[in-house]
Parts: C-alpha cells; structure tokens; sequence
C-alpha cells in the first residue's frame, strides 16, 4: 500500500511540484494550504509523514510544528525558505526529523521523505536497521556492526555512543546539528551540552586521517557542529 504524504504549504505552485514528483515515486499525496486544515484532519487520519512549511498564512509554523507535535509522532520534514540557520535548529530541537531548503529540486525532497520514513519505520517496528556502508572521505563505516576503517586500512574501535553520534553525522552531512540534536541521537542519559563536546572531542580525535589537516567535524560557533564531506551510502 503506498503511503500518504502530507504537504503543508500554501504556495501552490511548489506544493504541486512536489505533489508531482512524490506521485511519480509511488507515494500518496494530500496538501492543505494553512496549518489549522492540516490540523482538522490529523487526529483522524495521520498521514505517513508531513512536509511543513514554516511561512503559512495562519500563524507561524513552529507553533504548528509543536502542536503536531503534541497530537501525533507523524515524521515532519520542514520545508524552510528562511536561510537563518536558527529557523532550521528550532525546528530540529521542536521535533522537526529533518528540513529541506528552498529553493529545492524536488527529488531531493523525495530522498528526504525516503530516508526520514526508512528511519522512522526501523525505530517503530523495532527491526535492526536495514545494515549500509558510508564512505567518506577515505574512511568506511558499517552501520551494522558499527565498525569504522580509516583510509589506510586500520579498524578503529568505537564506543556504541561514539558510532551512533558517527552515524548521525553521516546520515546528515555538510548540514549544521545542533548538540541536543546530537544528545538524542547518540542516545545519551546525560543530557547536557559537556557531554556531547566530550564525545565529539573522542570522534575527532579517532577521525584524525593527517595531522594538521583540518578535521572532518566543525565546530560551528553557537549553532552546533557540521559534518565536512559528502557521505555515500551503499547496502552493506
Ligand atoms: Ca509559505
């Protein structure tokens, strides 16, 4: 059965460029053009995921991110023409699974909504993740056995909590996450910003191919941290 994408967006033009291509690629689609139709019917019918945008005519959509927040664990992609980086570490830390920003190619947003839902389905079935191979920079790093290989060759041993806080970067590279963004994913108990730098600090220091050569984790002054490389991902 294929699954019903919602679109939150009153721009009708992009809503039906992304409509387009979500239904060439098999997907279900509903649009609404303000954020309390999309509300009206949420309890109702959730749909697989829900594409927000943040400018609506009916109010600012944080706030509507937060209430579908409060109503339903629909996966949210915001879809954000603002290019202030603050917009799109809100909505992460409000819940948002991932953001996109305009102007898009639409079939980015269909990878977006692809991986978003491989991920959301995983975390809800309680089934292993479907185990993949990134590539960066010259490393490997196998998300099943969460074993990473550096340029030349060596194994190098992870903590469980340094492979998922890995992973994470991986699965959102050259794009700024916030440490509570982190914090969640690597799956920590303790939730204070320390912690996440201890970590990183460990990660880049394992990550460290040359000496002198500018790291592959950036600090990003007040936002948070950035992944440096383009990620390949492949089947294991
Ligand atoms: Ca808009």
């Amino acid at each position: 059965m294929s699954k019903t994408i919602a679109i939150v967006e009153d721009e009708r033009p992009i809503a039906e460029m992304i409509a387009r291509t979500l239904e060439e690629h098999g997907f279900r689609t509903k649009s609404y053009s303000s954020g309390g139709a999309f509300l009206a019917t949420l309890r109702q019918e959730a749909p697989s995921l829900c594409l927000l945008d943040l400018g609506l005519p009916d109010g600012d959509g944080m706030n509507l991110l937060r209430r579908i927040r409060e109503q339903a664990d629909t996966p949210v992609i915001i879809l954000s023409a603002r290019q202030h980086p603050s917009d799109r570490i809100v909505g992460l830390e409000l819940g948002a699974d991932d953001y996109v920003i305009k102007p898009f190619d639409p079939r980015e947003v269909v990878a977006r909504v692809r991986s978003v839902l491989r991920r959301f389905e995983g975390e809800s079935s309680g089934e292993a993740p479907v185990a993949a191979v990134a590539r960066f920079a010259g490393w490997r790093f196998d998300a099943g056995s969460m074993t990473l290989t550096s340029p030349q060759g060596a194994d190098v041993e992870l903590s469980a909590a340094e492979a998922r806080l890995l992973q994470a970067f991986l699965e959102a590279p050259q794009r700024v996450l916030t440490r509570d963004f982190l914090l969640t994913k690597a799956g920590s108990e303790e939730s204070f910003d320390r912690a996440i730098d201890v970590r990183i600090s460990r990660l880049r220091k394992k990550l460290q191919a040359d000496e002198g050569k500018k790291g592959l984790i950036r600090t990003v002054y007040g936002a948070g941290y950035l992944f440096a490389s383009t990620v390949e991902w492949t089947p294991s």
